[in-house]
């Protein structure tokens, strides 16, 4: 309990530092490597992990579950690895080591839940999905698959979207809570090209057949060879009517977009209200469309204005193919004609340095052949790159001007446009782009 109560000291000096996100915890760790085992947490522990929608779906659990009336616990501040939940449970906790509330939920670095869950115990993980990300960083999601299920025991109750083929490979041992989207109004249309994505069956190794893909690797899948296939879900978004996606044929949710990632992830967070927490269907929809819930949502999706051009900004990840292609669906499917692309890619990745551009080559632009953009704009020292990928999904190289230097790239932009700009970038680049979208405005 000592190394706790110098964490808690460590937290202290660590925000008069102004660096307070993960560095108690690293400090704690540094004293006792099983520091995790030595909380007694919440009796529900929650965990999620998958390659994307994590944060999201963690979010949207905590403030609906928050919503819902119960107190909760989380690394929503921290980062999702052993660092980041030391420092949430170090400051949620008593000298004793405990920590009150009635849920913990705790979003886990895919790759690292086999070090965390040992000492963390959760009783429920949810797993979002594994597509290719960060491949230089994390390796295909075959190896990622291998890793998560290194952290998996039979004690633990495994929700999964069996959507996605590897995630259902995961549910061999142990109880499983299948989750799938199944609505028409959320499948793919027919015809995508997948060059990264084409999934193979995780049993046998041959291509899988789908009967539906609501995006990428995700869908309704079956093996012409050995017979693999998903089994039927316990909960599903079936259908979707207006603004509200149907959970379970009988309840409603708002999501504050409706594409198919936001529909996987209030169905994940659905899943875990109801089924380890104990919250009713009709609270956990309830819970999961209050306005708390859609302020947490927020900044994925943003509106700008730039002169007399209205801006609608699309949040995604670099080196992540089905984040890219779930915000190029949303402008092909909502853009109106006349409309500007713009897409920036300066900073490969936050974490290290990576010249890598591959990835650009497995992201789904063919589907901009539905609603093609007036002008493209692209910007960042790695242009030129999205550019010539841009030429081969069809697109006319005389709309598409390229500035290198992100000043240069502003004012073309602010030249250049033509309607709305939709404009697509990744985490790693948001902060240049809006800092300089601010100074526009002073
Ligand atoms: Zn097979």
């Amino acid at each position: 309990m000592l190394t706790i109560t110098i964490g808690k000291v460590a937290r202290a000096v660590g925000r008069r530092l102004g660096r307070g996100s993960v560095l108690p915890g690293r400090i704690a760790l540094a004293l006792d490597r099983h520091l995790l085992a030595k909380f007694t947490l919440p009796a529900v522990v929650i965990a999620i992990t998958g390659s994307g929608g994590k944060t999201t779906t963690s979010s949207l659990l905590r403030d609906a579950a928050s919503n819902a009336g119960l107190k909760v616990v989380s690394n929503a501040e921290g980062s999702n690895m052993a660092p980041g939940i030391a420092t949430a449970l170090i400051q949620a906790s008593d000298r004793h080591g405990r920590v009150p509330g009635d849920v913990a939920i705790l979003e886990c670095e895919e790759r690292h839940c086999q070090y965390l869950f040992p000492d963390l115990r959760p009783g429920f993980v949810v797993i979002t999905n594994l597509s290719r990300d960060q491949v230089a960083r994390n390796g295909y999601p075959q190896f990622v698959a291998g890793e998560i299920a290194k952290a998996l025991t039979p004690a633990m109750t495994l929700l999964l979207n069996v959507d996605d083929p590897l995630v259902n490979a995961l549910g061999r041992d142990g109880r499983v809570i299948p989750f799938s989207v199944e609505a028409d109004a959320l499948r793919e249309p027919a015809g995508v090209p997948h060059r990264a994505d084409d999934s193979l069956c995780p049993n046998c190794g041959l291509a899988l057949d789908y009967d539906y893909r609501i995006i990428g690797n995700l869908g309704r899948y079956h093996c012409g060879h050995c017979g693999y296939q998903a089994p039927a879900p316990q909960h599903s978004v079936s259908a979707v009517v207006g603004t509200e996606l149907v959970i379970d044929d009988d309840y409603r949710a708002a999501p504050q977009i409706m594409n198919p990632a936001f529909a996987y992830n209030i169905l994940a967070a659905y899943v875990g209200l109801v089924e380890a927490m104990g919250v009713t269907p009709q609270a956990a929809a309830d819970g999961l469309t209050h306005k708390d819930v859609k302020n947490a949502l927020q900044d994925r999706v943003m509106t700008f204005q730039m002169g007399e051009h209205r801006g609608v900004f699309l949040l995604s990840k670099h080196e992540n193919t089905l984040t890219y292609n779930v915000s190029l669906r949303t402008i092909a499917d909502s853009a109106e004609r006349g409309y500007t692309l713009g897409v920036m890619l300066h900073r490969v990745s936050r974490k290290y340095f990576a010249g890598d551009v591959s990835w650009l080559w497995d992201i789904d632009w063919e589907v901009l052949a539905k609603n093609p953009p007036a002008k493209v704009l692209l910007g960042g020292r790695f242009a030129n790159d999205i550019a010539v990928r841009l030429v081969a999904a069809g697109i006319d190289q005389d709309i598409i001007e390229v500035d290198l230097s992100l000043d240069g790239y502003m004012d073309l932009l602010r030249r250049q446009s033509q309607g709305t700009i939709f404009f697509l970038t990744g985490f790693e680049d948001i902060d240049q782009f809006t800092s300089r979208l601010r100074k526009d405005e002073q």
